[in-house]
């Protein structure tokens, strides 16, 4: 049986591509092929680049409040779809179907908080600069951005960037994760039913080469990419050469710490959410477990114990936890770092290995995994594993937490399980990452505040979603005026 060959969608138009590259798109928890992806070559993106190009000026002309109602309708129609959407994601990518639904939902938040664009794009006046001249500053849109956007969450990123982009006036781009491509097909096949003018949005599938061929287009102003570090680095310096706006995001290596006064029963399901969550393939992940002052036994052993209840299978069974990674490479990556951890001298104290699941024997499944007495210059203490592999480094004090953050080169996200105010307040003051959960363990920023990181978590200023993406996506030109 042939399998599905996921299409472009150019100019409001499905279109196949006559590459010749063709990958795979896997379930992986079957570990069986369910469709195929091509790589697209120049001649579509530069078909893709065209189409949002001239469908430029009409919809920059279009009223703010006319682009946020096709929206409004965009928003109803994903409900409609809501669970389609969610199967399609797990189906694909893997992960527990509660955190599809999940992910769908964020997605759906950011089309919702774009729609105030009359508010957060208005531009701002000061009469009598001098004697009889003011000025103003209008944020104008700028014309076609894209974005690159990574496989462990299939729907949701190209969302912090999209809606954003063009209620303010732009035309769009999506290049997704050549690893899960169905997902964001689904979300254009709704696009499609919207009847967005011609060529407003646009998908390119691919992988490398469609990027570089979006960096290198003349006529595109900026890009928007969420993925590892070293591509992120990659694309800020690549941008950088060729002028183009940039926000890129990176990887991440996320500590977690539980104080000795930390409410461990209230706190041990987000605990395990936070590390296990997504079979640990998300950049605000815990990867790192600071056990702290002389409760680190019973932190460690508490720990285990809820970890060994973890649920592991198909990410489509509502009773299950935590899926499969996404891929039969991405395993033995994995794999590979727990390899690591023995020869380094961790204890492996919860070996997720030899995890098998009923029923699915090629499924890409490894078990809850712990590492403790990690010392922090060991390599699964210092890169991202982005697996359910978790590091406990034991600490004396909040000093010694601290210390551990700050010298891991990535900023992403860093959580502290505490009772103590003051404990709580010199972390979020001390702690260099850009997000802090406080008895929080996935410090994820809602659609209305800004997502991104510091340090080799994020290169370029302008962070997603939030207020100041609507900078992103405008120029403020600014008018100084006198009539005689
Ligand atoms: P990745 O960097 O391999 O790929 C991301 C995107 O870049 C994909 O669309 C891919 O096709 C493209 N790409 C890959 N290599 C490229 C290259 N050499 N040149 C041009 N384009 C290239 O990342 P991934 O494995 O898909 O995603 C996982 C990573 O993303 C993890 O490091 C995770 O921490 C990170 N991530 C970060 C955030 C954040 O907000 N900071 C969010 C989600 C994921």
């Amino acid at each position: 049986m042939s399998l599905p060959l996921m299409k472009n969608y150019i100019n409001g138009e499905w279109v196949e591509s006559k590459s010749t590259t063709i990958g795979d798109v896997w379930n992986p928890a079957q570990g069986e092929k369910i469709a195929q992806v091509a790589y697209s070559t120049a001649e579509d993106v530069n078909k893709a680049v065209k189409a949002a190009k001239e469908a430029y000026w009409d919809w920059r002309t279009t009223p703010p409040l006319t682009r946020a109602r096709y929206l409004f309708r965009l928003k109803e129609a994903f409900e409609e779809n809501f669970e389609d959407i969610a199967r399609v994601l797990t189906t694909e990518q893997g992960k527990a179907i509660d955190e599809a639904r999940g992910e769908v939902r964020r997605m759906i938040e950011n089309v919702e908080h774009a729609t105030g664009v009359t508010t957060l794009m208005c531009g701002y006046t000061l009469e009598d600069i001098a004697t009889d001249i003011d000025c103003m500053g209008h944020p104008q849109p700028m014309g076609v951005f894209a974005a690159v956007v990574p496989y462990n969450f299939p729907g949701m990123v190209a969302w912090w960037f999209l809606p954003y982009a063009i209620v303010c006036g732009n035309t769009f781009i999506v290049k997704p994760s050549e690893q899960v491509p169905m997902t964001q097909t689904k979300i254009f096949e709704v696009i499609d039913e919207i009847g967005f003018p011609e060529g407003v949005l646009n998908m390119v599938h691919g992988s490398r080469d469609v990027v570089n061929g979006l960096l290198d287009h003349p006529d595109i102003e900026g890009i928007s990419f969420v993925g590892s570090t070293p591509t992120a680095k990659y694309i800020y310096q690549r941008c950088g050469e060729t002028g183009k706006r940039v926000q890129a995001l990176g990887g991440a290596k996320n500590i977690v710490a539980v104080m000795p006064d930390a409410d461990l029963e209230a706190g041990m399901p987000s605990l395990i959410t936070s590390f296990y969550g997504c079979t640990g393939q998300r950049c605000l992940s815990g990867a790192i477990l600071a056990a702290v002052g002389d409760a680190a036994d019973e932190i460690v052993e508490k720990f285990k114990a809820a970890a060994q209840a973890v649920k592991v299978g198909d990410g489509l069974e509502e009773q299950t936890a935590m899926g499969p990674v996404v891929s039969a490479a991405h395993k033995e990556r994995v794999l590979g770092y727990i390899e690591k951890g023995i020869q380094e001298g961790a204890d492996l104290i919860l070996d997720g290995r030899d995890c098998k699941v009923e029923g699915y024997p090629n499924g890409f499944f490894i078990g809850p995994t712990i590492f403790d007495n990690v010392k922090p210059d060991m390599t699964i203490a210092r890169e991202e594993i982005f697996g359910p592999v978790v590091s406990v480094v034991r600490c004396k004090d909040l000093d010694d937490v601290i210390d551990l953050i700050n010298t891991r080169g990535y900023g992403n996200a860093a959580c502290i399980y505490t009772n103590s105010g003051a404990t709580a307040r010199e972390f979020k003051y001390r702690a260099k990452p850009s997000m802090i959960g406080i008895n929080i363990g996935i410090a994820a920023p809602m659609s209305f505040f800004p997502f991104g990181g510091a340090g080799n978590s994020m290169f370029g200023d302008i962070k997603a979603h939030g207020q100041e993406i609507f900078k992103f996506f405008t120029d403020t030109k600014v008018v100084i005026q006198r009539w005689f």
